[in-house]
C-alpha cells in the first residue's frame, strides 16, 4: 500500500512497479547444526536480495522465531527505500535465521552464524551484498561472518559485513548510530513543530540497541524520557527515569523485569497510549495499528523499528495531526554509518568519533528536509514523500542503466 500510494503519484511505469515490488533474489537455505548435547537441528535462513540498481545489497540480518521469507522480503525492500532516501550508494537487502538465539549456548550460537554464513557466502561479498547486524544479531556475530567468509576467500574480508567490533574494522559511532539517527531526525521534526526539547516527554518501545540509544540521546538532548519497555515489561515514571540506572541494570539482567525504580505498565503495550509528546516505537512490526492509533497521545511519532506502524493506523494518525517521521528515514542512521564503516575499510582508514557524527548528522539533516519539503510541496504525509523520493530514485537508476540484455 505504502508502494502503490508513492508510485501511483509519481505516474510511475507498469514494468518499473513490476521490477520494485519484487526481489531480484530470494534465497532460502536449510542447514544443520551441531547442539552442545550432541543432537543435530535443522535451521532454515534466508537471504533476500531485493535491488541493486544504486549499488551493492545492503541489509542487516536477525535472529528470530518469527522470522520467515514474507517478512525478510519486506525488510528487504525497505532497505531499498531507506538507502535511497539518505542517499547513500547502496541497494537493499535483508537476511534471517528462524531460531531463538535465548536458548542457544555461545557455542551453539557460533555454529549457527558461521554455517549461516557459510551457506550465503556464494551471494554476498564487499561490493556486492554487505550483511549487518539487526535483532538479535550483533558485532560478535558480524565478527563471525567475517571470519568464516574470509576463510572461504583465502584472504581477509571486513569490508563483507559492516557493524563489526571496533578493533576488527569497526566504526565509531556506528553501535548507537540508528539511535542517533533517530533523534536527529526527532529534533528537526520538534523545530518544525515550533517545541523546544526542554518542554518534551518521551515515550520508547523497545529497549534494545535503537531503544535505548535514542533514549539516551534523548536526555542528552533536553527531553525527560518517562516510558521505556522491552519484550518483558514496561516501565513509567513520569518524573523521568533514571537512564544510567536502567542501562547499568539491563547490562547485568538482560531485560527490564524486575527493575524496582519505576511502576510497572500491564499489559506493556498500553505504555503507548500513555500521555507524552514524543513516541519512538523501537521494537518490532505492527504496533501502533488501527486498535490502538486513536488513542495515542503523541504529537511525534518517530519510527526507530522498521514497519512499526500498519497503513491503517498511519492515517488516523495523519487525520489527527500526529506528525510521523517515517521509518525509511527515522531509522536509517544505521545503515548510513555503516556505509561510513565500509569506506573505512575499503579505504583502510579509522574516522575519529566527531568525524562520523557529524557526517550523520549532515546525510540525517539534509535526507529529512527533502523529504519535509516534498511532503509540503506535493501536500502529503512524510511517508508518501520519502517513498516519492526513494522510488524516483531508484526508478531513475534502473531507466538510466537499461535493461540488460
Ligand atoms: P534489539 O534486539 O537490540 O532490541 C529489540 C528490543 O525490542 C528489545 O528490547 C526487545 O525486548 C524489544 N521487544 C521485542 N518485542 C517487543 C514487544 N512486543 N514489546 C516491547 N518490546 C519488545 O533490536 P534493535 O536492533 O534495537 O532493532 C529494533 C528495531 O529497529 C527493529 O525493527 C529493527 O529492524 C529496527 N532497526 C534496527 C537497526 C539497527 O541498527 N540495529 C537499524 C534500523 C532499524
Amino acid at each position: 500500500m505504502q508502494f502503490d500510494t508513492a508510485a501511483e503519484k509519481l505516474g510511475l511505469e507498469d514494468y518499473l512497479c513490476d521490477i520494485l515490488k519484487t526481489p531480484n533474489r530470494t534465497v532460502t537455505v536449510n542447514f544443520p547444526v551441531k547442539m552442545d548435547d550432541g543432537t543435530i537441528k535443522v535451521f532454515t535462513g534466508y537471504r533476500v536480495q531485493h535491488n541493486n540498481a544504486r549499488g551493492p545489497y545492503k541489509g542487516g540480518i536477525r535472529f528470530s522465531p518469527h522470522v520467515d521469507l514474507d517478512e525478510v522480503n519486506a525488510l528487504a525492500s525497505w532497505m531499498t527505500w531507506k538507502t535511497a532516501v539518505v542517499d547513500i550508494p547502496f541497494g537493499g537487502a535483508k537476511g534471517g535465521v528462524a531460531c531463538d538465539p535465548f536458548e542457544l549456548s555461545e557455542g551453539e550460537l557460533e555454529s549457527l552464524t558461521r554455517r549461516f554464513a557459510y551457506e550465503i557466502s556464494d551471494i554476498i561479498g564487499p561490493h556486492v551484498d554487505i550483511p549487518a547486524p539487526d535483532i538479535n544479531t550483533n558485532a560478535q556475530v558480524m565478527a563471525w561472518i567475517v571470519d568464516t567468509y574470509s576463510m572461504g576467500q583465502r584472504q581477509d574480508v571486513f569490508a563483507v559485513v559492516t557493524g563489526k567490533p571496533l578493533f576488527l574494522g569497526g566504526s565509531e559511532g556506528r553501535t548507537e548510530a540508528t539511535g542517533r539517527g533517530v533523534v536527529i531526525t526527532a529534533m528537526e521534526a520538534v523545530n518544525d513543530l515550533g517545541l523546544q526539547p526542554e518542554d518534551l516527554t518521551a515515550i520508547l518501545q523497545g529497549y534494545g540497541n535503537v531503544g535505548s540509544n535514542a533514549a539516551r540521546i534523548l536526555d542528552e538532548e533536553g527531553v525527560k524520557v518517562i516510558g521505556v519497555s522491552d519484550i518483558s515489561t514496561a516501565l513509567y515514571d513520569p518524573e523521568g527515569l533514571d537512564l544510567k540506572d536502567l542501562e547499568d541494570y539491563v547490562s547485568e539482567h538482560r531485560l527490564l523485569e524486575g527493575y524496582e525504580r519505576a511502576e510497572h505498565i500491564s499489559p506493556k503495550e498500553k505504555l503507548l497510549e500513555m500521555e507524552a509528546d514524543i513516541l519512538v516505537p523501537a521494537a518490532i512490526e505492527n504496533q501502533i495499528t488501527a486498535e490502538n492509533a486513536d488513542s495515542i497521545k503523541a504529537k511525534l511519532v518517530v519510527e526507530g523499528a522498521n514497519g512499526p506502524t500498519t497503513p491503517e493506523a498511519d492515517r488516523i494518525l495523519y487525520e489527527k495531526g500526529v506528525l510521523v517521521v517515517p521509518d525509511i528515514l527515522a531509522n536509517a542512521g544505521g545503515v548510513t554509518v555503516s556505509y561510513f564503516e565500509w569506506i573505512q575499510n575499503i579505504q583502510r582508514e579509522q574516522w575519529p568519533y566527531e568525524l562520523v557524527v557529524s557526517k550523520l548528522t549532515d546525510k540525517m539533516v539534509s535526507a529529512y528536509r527533502t523529504v519535509r519539503n516534498l511532503a509540503d510541496e506535493e501536500g502529503v504525509d512524510m511517508r508518501t514523500a520519502a517513498y516519492m523520493i526513494a522510488i524516483g530514485k531508484v526508478a531513475e537508476a534502473i531507466t538510466t542503466r537499461g535493461i540488460f540484455p
